[in-house]
């Protein structure tokens, strides 16, 4: 196992980062860790957005500065370059959520095919993402889920949606970037599959353009996983899927009990890590058949999947593996796989600051729920400023 990466060193984990930056991110977490704290500033900071507060400013320079890279495309650049010195690619995505109009929906799809554009100019294995929510109405992709019958608008407005999504991924093929489609709440993810296993047939191939997103945190992913491995064999063509445990776990649980179902997460955390280890698992014994992006922060299922790839005999740079975190987290994974040589990636979403705000939320939430993982990125960033206040020349 000595070629597993070490993710404690924090000399590799934040050699990008200025002993300023590194002090702004420490204050950042140790904000995040207080849930009262969170609580309340989400709260303040919804309402007075939408009493139309001039509050942007400060949401900028604080959380947004620390996961995400601008406002526009080109303010990401200086992020996007000091990743990709670092060996790290960089997946531009366009955080804008929660849009009702036409226009809005059209209007994502036309920035996501200039990043797919963007991307093939600039980055060594190009990639892009993609949230159906961005350009599909939720209540749509709800009645679809739910099988309900649709008016003959609401089918007009559905096969808009195929067609935006189809020009994205077709854009995509025609210019060798792969798309990863993001899974999203339950209740409209059944639509969200088949609007990715259908792109998936028509424009995957020997490789994977086209992934589609699993979360483990659902108790029924993994089987979900089985069977598409088995359909997309049967019909040859590459599985392209990224595995990830799930961002709305409050919500789904929250959900299910307000309706009386039973609900469709895990039974608790360990349940949750066990299927996400054993998809990897899954992923790795069927590689020749499949791409992965292992979209994580745990170390230990990070560790797992370097370990899965030694003993399967594959380098660490092999092609059809990405591992992945989001910008702002988990820096010492990150770096440390980097520069251990394994593919790496980074979401940096990017948009203007009031439609990031669902996503700076739910980061918010996560680092404050997820237990560990806070006081985790606080011991680093603390090791590292020690470190670095003992060897001041270095710095
Ligand atoms: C590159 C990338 C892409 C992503 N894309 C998506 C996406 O498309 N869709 C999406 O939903 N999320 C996505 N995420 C977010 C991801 O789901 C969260 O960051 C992730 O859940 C945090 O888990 P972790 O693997 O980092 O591990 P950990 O920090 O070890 O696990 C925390 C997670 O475990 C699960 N969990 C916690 N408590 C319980 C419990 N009591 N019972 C059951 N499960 C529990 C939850 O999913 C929680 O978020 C993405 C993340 C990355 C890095």
């Amino acid at each position: 196992m000595s070629n597993i990466p070490s993710f404690s060193n924090t000399e590799v984990a934040f050699k990008s980062k200025s002993t300023i930056e590194l002090k702004f991110t420490r204050l950042i977490f140790k904000l995040m860790g207080s849930p009262g704290l969170v609580n309340i500033l989400t709260d303040l900071t919804t309402f007075a957005l939408k009493m139309r507060l001039p509050v942007q400013w400060i949401i900028k320079k604080t959380i947004f500065k620390q996961f995400c890279g601008g406002e526009k495309i080109n303010e990401c650049t200086g992020t996007y370059e000091l990743l990709k010195k670092n060996n790290i690619e960089a997946i531009l995505d366009y955080s804008v959520e929660g849009q009702s109009l036409e226009s809005d929906f059209d209007y994502v799809r036309d920035e996501l095919l200039q990043l797919i554009v963007n991307a093939k100019k600039y980055a060594k294995v190009p990639t892009t993402c993609l949230k159906i929510t961005g350009i599909a109405n939720f209540s749509i992709l709800e009645k679809v889920s739910a099988n309900s019958q649709l008016s003959e608008a609401e089918k007009h407005e559905y096969n808009q949606v195929i067609k935006r999504l189809d020009s994205i991924c077709k854009k995509a093929f025609d210019n060798d970037v792969e798309i990863y489609i993001d899974a999203e709440e339950t209740w409209i993810q059944v639509a969200i599959d088949r609007l990715a296993e259908v792109m998936m047939q028509k424009y995957n191939g020997k490789v994977a353009i086209v992934f589609t997103t699993l979360q483990m945190y659902r108790h029924d992913r993994l089987e979900y996983l089985q069977g598409l491995i088995k359909k997309t064999t049967k019909q040859n063509f590459v599985l392209g899927a990224k595995i990830v445990r799930g961002a709305y776990l409050e919500k789904e649980n929250e959900r299910a009990k307000n309706n009386g179902y039973s609900t469709p997460m895990q039974p608790n955390k360990s349940a949750t890590d066990n299927d996400y280890n054993s998809a990897l698992k899954l992923m790795v014994d069927n590689i020749e058949k499949v791409e992965l992006c292992a979209g994580t922060h745990n170390e230990d299922s990070a560790k797992l999947l370097c370990k899965l790839m030694a003993d399967k005999g594959l380098e660490n740079s092999y092609r059809g593996i990405f591992f992945s975190q989001l910008y702002g987290m988990s820096d010492n994974i990150s770096f440390n796989l980097a520069h251990s040589g394994y593919n790496v990636s980074k979401y940096l979403p990017y948009g203007p600051v009031r439609d990031t705000l669902p996503y700076l939320i739910r980061r918010a939430r996560e680092n404050t729920s997820i237990a560990g993982q806070m006081g985790r990125e606080l011991a680093l960033i603390t090791k590292e400023l020690s470190r670095r206040k003992a060897q001041p020349t270095i710095n």
